[in-house]
């Protein structure tokens, strides 16, 4: 009865389409191009990557994260594995390397199982067998950190930041970083916790000079000078007023036109200009401020004016900055002047003008809340201190997951090593072809002191052998010492990591990999998402 009906035309002719088998391996293929593509970065012996823009402006940088941001990917499925690169750096702020190498990895063994006609379901079950199980074992052999064991955050911090350009001055930024966060973690009031918010460290950027110049300050640095200081550049006991709005007179908004008949019209007219910013500055006066820190501009007159009455003030000041000054110096911000008034001012004890390099800056220092600090990063180029930036904000963070969980695990592929036996003496337990998964995924994460052995210009079989049965015989701390180019235990060195840092990498390359893994159709979509991949929950089956 059917023959010779037409067939029906669902999807419009034209569209691209990749279905069961081709589907899988095509997206496996690419992310594990897209891990391959960052696997020569891992570890303090990686190398870095150079990336040029279509404008010829070129970052140099040994970061994951920022190499997957800023590369340009076509494929659907390449476009996830950045997700999980962003995903970990904004949960942890680092290991976005290892998560991605791991999803690769992951996928690649899956391939192996796809191969061997094993449902993606039955995989993907596997995974997340093996996946919880390594999160207990880690949690096991994790290393209880005591509250004011600076020490060994100071380790973690140079850890983090092993490889990057930074690692040259790692004792003196890893003792800035330490003590930022020992100065901005805050008690939780309930139990004890502590809990340290990143926003309150300022990070700013300074080229022209030695790394060895960084430095902590107990305070915020503006990148802004004095409109209107003659000579005399430092304050005391600075009363703060904050303005989101301009010092000047007001633009109409639409265009309008004064006719001036005679001279002393226009005289007039400057006058009033004149008296109502004099109103203004007088309003700031009132309120008893000294200094008077503004988003908007400062209208000539206005700073004339701001002199005489001897208020110091700085203009053009970024909304985020504006928002920390709030915070260091208890200032309200305000958005009309006349309704200015002495409740609005924060404080600041010190508020000094210093040329640093070629620029002026604003040092605010003894403010009212004293957890609010900033590190100014200094370098001899611009792409010295951005890589430096990079390392800082993967140390910052670390220490700040250690200093808040208090539990941490031993490096340089050590837990992986100690994951990868226990998860293979616990696969028969599960019995089925779930087994074979989680032999897989013990496989896979073995990634991790192999490319570091890889890296380093170490035989990753030799290494693999060594740290294995080093493992077996209960060295659960052995892993891949780079420098000294051998297998060891790792704690006397301490390459020490936050327990989180690892939990997380496993967590989110598991959930990637599982993600590609189910896909088996790959449909062209209309409109425009943005290159965003959308999540829908994965489900439990
Ligand atoms: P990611 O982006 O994943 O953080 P990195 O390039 O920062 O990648 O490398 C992190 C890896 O390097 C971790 O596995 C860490 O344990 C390891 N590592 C750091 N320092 C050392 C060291 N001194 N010896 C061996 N491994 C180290
Ligand atoms: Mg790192």
């Amino acid at each position: 009865m059917l023959t010779g009906q037409q067939p029906i035309i669902i999807l419009s002719q034209g569209t691209t389409r990749e279905k069961g088998k081709s589907a899988q391996s095509k997206n496996i293929m690419a992310a594990v191009a897209i891990s391959n593509a960052v696997k020569s970065t891992l570890g303090p012996k990686g190398m870095d990557k150079m990336l040029v823009d279509s404008f010829g402006d070129v970052i140099v940088t040994n970061d994951g994260a920022t190499i997957l941001k800023k590369i340009d990917i076509e494929h659907p499925a390449a476009k996830m594995i950045v997700e999980v690169a962003k995903s970990q750096d904004e949960t942890c702020g680092d290991g976005t390397t290892t998560a991605v190498i791991l999803t690769g990895e992951l996928l690649k063994q899956a391939e192996v199982l796809l191969d061997q006609k094993i449902h993606p379901t039955v995989i993907s079950h596997g995974f997340r067998l093996a996946s919880e199980y390594a999160r207990q074992t880690l949690d096991e052999i994790s290393i209880p950190l005591k509250r004011d064991d600076l020490e060994t955050l100071k380790y973690i911090a140079m850890t983090a930041m092993a490889g990057k350009g930074a690692s040259g001055s790692k004792e003196l930024l890893s003792k800035i970083i330490v003590e930022a966060i020992s100065l901005t973690a805050q008690e939780t009031s309930d139990d004890h916790n502590v809990t340290i918010d990143l926003d309150n460290i300022l990070i700013r950027k300074k080229h022209g000079g030695s790394i060895k110049e960084t430095e902590l300050i107990n305070g915020i640095v503006l990148d802004k000078k004095w409109v209107n200081a003659n000579m005399n550049t430092l304050v005391k006991n600075a009363r703060i007023a904050l303005l989101n709005t301009a010092i000047e007179v007001k633009k109409t908004e639409i265009d309008a036109r004064i006719q001036i008949q005679d001279p002393s019209q226009l005289q007039a007219f400057l006058d009033e200009e004149e008296q109502m910013i004099q109103r203004m500055v007088d309003s700031i006066k009132d309120s008893g401020a000294h200094v008077v820190f503004c988003q908007k501009g400062i209208d000539d007159i206005a700073q004339h004016f701001l002199s005489m009455n001897h208020i110091f003030a700085a203009e053009q000041i970024k909304e985020s900055d504006m928002k920390k000054l709030s915070k260091a110096t208890n200032a309200k911000l305000v958005s009309d002047i006349d309704e200015l008034t002495e409740t609005d001012l924060g404080y600041a004890g010190i508020i000094e003008e210093k040329k640093i390099g070629d620029d002026y800056l604003l040092f605010i220092t003894d403010c009212e809340n004293p957890k609010a600090v900033s590190i100014m990063l200094r370098g001899g180029t611009e792409h010295v201190v951005d890589e430096l930036d990079r390392a800082v904000h993967d140390s910052l963070s670390v220490v700040k997951i250690a200093f808040e969980d208090k539990k941490i695990t031993v490096g340089g592929g050590a837990a992986a090593t100690e994951i990868a036996l226990r998860l293979r003496e616990y696969a028969p337990s599960i019995g089925g072809r779930e087994q074979m998964a989680v032999v897989a995924f013990a496989k896979a994460i073995e990634i991790i002191p192999k490319m570091l052995a890889e890296n380093a210009g170490l035989d990753p079989i030799d290494v693999m052998i060594a740290v294995r049965s080093a493992h077996k015989n209960g060295e659960k701390n052995a892993g891949v010492n780079v420098l000294e180019k051998k297998v060891e235990d790792l704690f006397p060195y301490h390459v020490l990591e936050p327990l989180r840092l690892s939990v997380q990498e496993i967590q989110v390359a598991t959930e990637a990999a599982i993600m590609i893994l189910r896909i088996d159709d790959v449909i062209a979509a209309k409109g425009n998402t943005n290159g965003h991949v959308a999540r829908d929950e994965i489900e439990d089956y």
